[in-house]
């Protein structure tokens, strides 16, 4: 890679897991307890409000007690000195990345730290909890909801995202089963761009067979060592 190279870094659970954010299936196939369609779907909310957002205000009551990790930190630092184009996009709900300096990032699926308003359609940062249904700063409905997108929902940025994969040089993929789309199929237009593509996961994924490399270990180690790679 020279240093005019068009990177895109793809991120999901597994880069926070270090951090002591539990991944999204654990081998119970639950996520913290629950079934996803309980907590992570549309329907869900419908049917019950409350579940749902005393699930996510435990989530964005945690994260006061979580820090990124060398992970982060590393990509970071790869951000503030890589002079070619940059995009991460994570999966992520959670504001790890930021706090390890990643300022070229997309969060496509949400933000645990936004609340948006399903009555005037306005999103506002938020740190403390839903679960009572509090006024929206902007029209004062109580319509407060996880500014995550769910299942079945149409997630964030993707034309930026898209863009940026169809004329990369290099796609990595950090922490991510490769199990939810569209993020599972980010490999295969980065491939038909011609790009080199690159897994870090613990665990062989699902998408493994796509890459033009795994190398498998833990994200905390794996991503520093990436970086200086990238930066030598
Ligand atoms: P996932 O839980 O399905 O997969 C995580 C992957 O990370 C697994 O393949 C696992 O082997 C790997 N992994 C675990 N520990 C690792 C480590 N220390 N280093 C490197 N890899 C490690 O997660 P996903 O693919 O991101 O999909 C889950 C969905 O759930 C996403 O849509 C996301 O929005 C949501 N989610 C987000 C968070 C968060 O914000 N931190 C946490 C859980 C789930
Ligand atoms: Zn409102």
């Amino acid at each position: 890679m020279d240093r005019q190279s068009r990177i895109v870094i793809l991120t999901g659970a597994g880069i926070s897991a270090e951090s002591g954010v539990p991944t999204f299936r654990g081998p119970d196939g639950l996520w913290e307890g629950h079934r996803v369609e309980d907590v992570a779907t549309p329907e869900a909310f419908a049917r019950n409000p409350a579940l749902v957002q005393a699930f996510y205000d435990a989530r964005r009551a945690r994260l006061a007690d979580v820090a990124p990790n060398a992970a982060h930190i590393a990509l970071g630092r790869l951000d503030s000195a890589w002079p070619g184009e940059l995009l991460i996009v994570t999966q992520n709900v959670d504001d790890l990345h930021e706090r390890g300096g990643a300022l070229r990032l997309v969060h496509m699926h949400g933000e645990l730290l936004s609340a948006w308003c399903t009555a005037c359609d306005t999103r506002h940062r938020w740190q403390g909890p839903l679960g009572s249904f509090p006024p929206c700063p902007a029209c004062g409905a109580p319509q407060l909801r996880p500014d995550i997108v769910w299942f079945g929902e149409m997630p964030y940025a993707m034309n930026r995202i898209l863009r940026s994969l169809a004329r990369c040089d290099l796609f990595v993929a950090i922490g991510t089963s490769g199990q939810v789309y569209p993020a599972a199929g980010f490999v295969e237009t980065a491939r038909e761009a011609g790009a080199r593509t690159l897994e870090l996961n613990l665990d062989p994924s699902a998408m493994s067979a796509r890459f033009h490399e795994s190398r498998l270990g833990r994200a905390g180690t794996l991503v520093p060592a990436l970086v200086d790679e990238l930066l030598a």
